[in-house]
């Protein structure tokens, strides 16, 4: 069941932690602990460094660790996504301090955990409890921030497949929530340097459109209006490296790529791409893995049995992949 969070952003909103009541775990890792322990004077009863996300890792975790009353998350979405795995096995409270916004893990009621390379979710739990501290988030690289906009830009092109499928195929589609999804992504759009700037205006941007997401989403029992072929490409792309890359950028360039491919105002979503400082030129791949992904796209998206998108109506032509190379490599180039 759905249950909307408390969210306290400030300049200083992970002080909150020095007056939790009971036996406290906290869930972290070196970095944000260390950045946190610069800023706040607090020592709990127990501090726990996550090491990986491997399903078996984490699971075996509440056997390991003391009892407490409150778990807390401090840190980015594995640090966010050990905690609530605690809270919902323990059915304990819990407070999340993402020290940094590149992921929606601090709002879902879903864990990533990890099973041979692949991502599988489990556990159900929605946060309730949210500390946005804007010191400690503005520590971390500019560009992981930025990435957080990429799973809001996602909903141009995704609403465009999700409303192909309806016509196509009959898959449910609901109005108001596809007009809610535009809503915040013309936020987005008017906030867009605010992210880009990683202002306390472009956090809260952020946190609060994927709280948005995150709860229409969740009524709907899909994420459609937020994930569409975009996905396909970062999925394509993590499937054909088997290497694990920063989610902003994979469907950063998803967006650059299907946007033109669904003929979508492709103009418009590269000019939004670029001014959140979404870094679709996938720093961290080839220029060949990022062309064979797109020209391979369909058979994997056959393969792996993903949605309906524009992948099952329009062909990926070598002409229509130059014209995308050209833009990642320009980018490159600068
Ligand atoms: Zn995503």
């Amino acid at each position: 069941m759905y249950k909307p969070p408390t969210i306290k952003s400030s300049e200083t909103a992970a002080k909150e932690l020095t007056g939790l009541k009971g036996k406290t775990l906290v869930v972290t890792m070196e970095i944000p602990w260390q950045l946190f322990r610069q800023h706040y004077e607090w020592t709990p009863d127990h501090v726990h460094f996550v090491r990986d996300m491997d399903q078996e890792t984490v699971e075996a975790l509440d056997g390991v660790l003391p009892p407490c009353d409150v778990v807390v998350g401090l840190g980015g979405g594995s640090c966010c996504d050990t905690a609530k795995y605690l809270a919902w096995k323990r059915g304990c409270d819990m407070v999340l301090v993402p020290t940094i916004v590149s992921v929606d893990a601090p709002l879902t009621n879903m864990v990533a955990v990890r099973v041979d390379k692949t991502v599988h979710y489990i556990g159900d739990i929605f946060p309730e409890n949210l500390l946005i501290d804007y010191t400690l988030i503005q520590q971390a690289p500019k560009e992981l921030n930025r990435a957080g906009a990429c799973d809001i830009a996602s909903i141009h092109t995704a609403l465009y497949d999700w409303k192909r499928a309806h016509q196509d195929t009959g898959e449910a589609y609901h109005e108001d929530v596809a007009a809610d999804a535009q809503t915040c992504l013309d936020i987005l759009d008017a906030n867009a340097e605010e992210v880009y700037h990683v202002t306390p205006k472009g956090i809260d941007t952020i946190v609060d459109l994927y709280r948005r997401e995150v709860k229409f989403c969740a009524e709907i029992g899909t994420s459609r209006p937020e994930e569409g072929a975009e996905h396909i490409v970062a999925y394509g792309l993590e499937h054909l490296t088997r290497r694990h890359f920063l989610h902003g950028d994979l469907v950063g360039l998803g967006i650059l790529a299907m946007s033109r491919l669904q003929q979508n105002n492709p103009d418009w979503a590269l000019s939004l791409i670029r001014r959140c400082g979404l870094r679709y030129h996938v720093p961290d791949a080839s220029l060949d893995e990022i062309r064979r992904t797109l020209l391979t796209l369909k058979e994997f998206k056959d393969e792996a049995g993903l949605f309906y998108s524009v992948v099952d109506t329009e062909p990926i032509t070598p002409a229509f992949v130059d014209g995308v190379m050209e833009i990642v490599c320009k980018e490159r180039a600068q």
